[in-house]
């Protein structure tokens, strides 16, 4: 009962539901410009990790722009230990380049981000289909700078690149504190930390026999070198919006409305 007073009540509100598949799960979407009406809450903590993607795609875009292929080089083998060529370095270049024009198509188009809830497709936090991304419940839940890194990554499959290994998250550790729980960080000092271990699991992935040198098509490598040009040449990290005190909010943890929970769509 409660559930159908809900959609009537959302339903009088215009808000449009779509159905579509992701592998054969039916799954309820709705797009941006609902986002606020669904929850207002996490409307603002989604709002700020998009301004800190746009902040941290412009610096990085603007760096590369001004450095050499061998200075490419050089940075990745300093800071991540891994030997790349110079074709390499004007591979990752472009793929920032493409990273910034993918951005600015989204500004032009909020909806283009999509939103779902976990209940109905429990196989991945954002995904990115025909250009366009869809994000679900365990999104919110992250740590600002882990949302901020997915999605960076989810962009760069705008662009065409793949998932040939992902990082771990979950697993990070800051004298025995996991990322999930420097929830409390601001997101300031959250990332340096985030940022060294991702590139110590890059120098052990890159050790390994089956990394096939993909350092400019794999997703997530590219959303951490975009980080890191970012980390390494932002003059000033106060642009960067802190949204760790929304995330613990209540309003927070309900998910989003669900086929699975037996929400009835507008339009049925
Ligand atoms: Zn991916």
């Amino acid at each position: 009962m409660a559930q159908e007073d809900l959609s009537l009540g959302r339903r009088q509100n215009k808000i449009l539901f779509q159905k579509i598949y992701f592998e054969s799960d039916p799954v309820s979407i709705f797009s941006y410009e609902n986002l606020k009406q669904i929850n207002p809450i996490r409307k603002a903590i989604f709002d700020a990790a998009w301004a800190n993607v746009q902040l941290v795609i412009r610096t990085a875009n603007r760096e590369i722009a001004d450095m050499e292929d061998w200075n490419i080089v050089a940075d990745v083998f300093q800071e991540l230990g891994l030997r790349i060529t110079e074709t390499e370095a004007k591979k990752m270049r472009l793929r920032i380049f493409s990273l910034h024009d993918v951005m600015e198509m989204y500004l032009k188009n909020n909806n283009k981000f999509s939103f779902y809830s976990y209940f109905d497709h429990d196989k991945a936090t954002a995904i990115c289909r025909r250009g366009d991304i869809y994000i679900n419940d365990m999104f919110f839940i992250k740590n600002p700078v882990w949302q901020l890194f997915i999605l960076i990554h989810e962009f760069s499959h705008v662009t065409g690149a793949n998932d040939n290994f992902y990082f771990k998250a979950d697993i990070i550790k800051n004298q025995d504190t996991t990322i999930r729980e420097l929830i409390n960080l601001e997101i300031k000092e959250a990332i340096p930390i985030f940022l060294s271990d991702l590139k110590h699991q890059m120098l052990e992935k890159s050790r390994h026999v089956d990394y096939d040198k993909d350092f400019h098509s794999n997703a997530d490598t590219i959303a951490l070198y975009a980080f890191h040009l970012f980390d390494v040449y932002a003059k000033n990290k106060n642009g960067l919006k802190d949204s760790a005190e929304l995330i613990l909010l209540s309003q927070n943890n309900e998910p989003f409305p669900s086929l699975a929970h037996g929400f009835a769509m507008a339009g049925h």
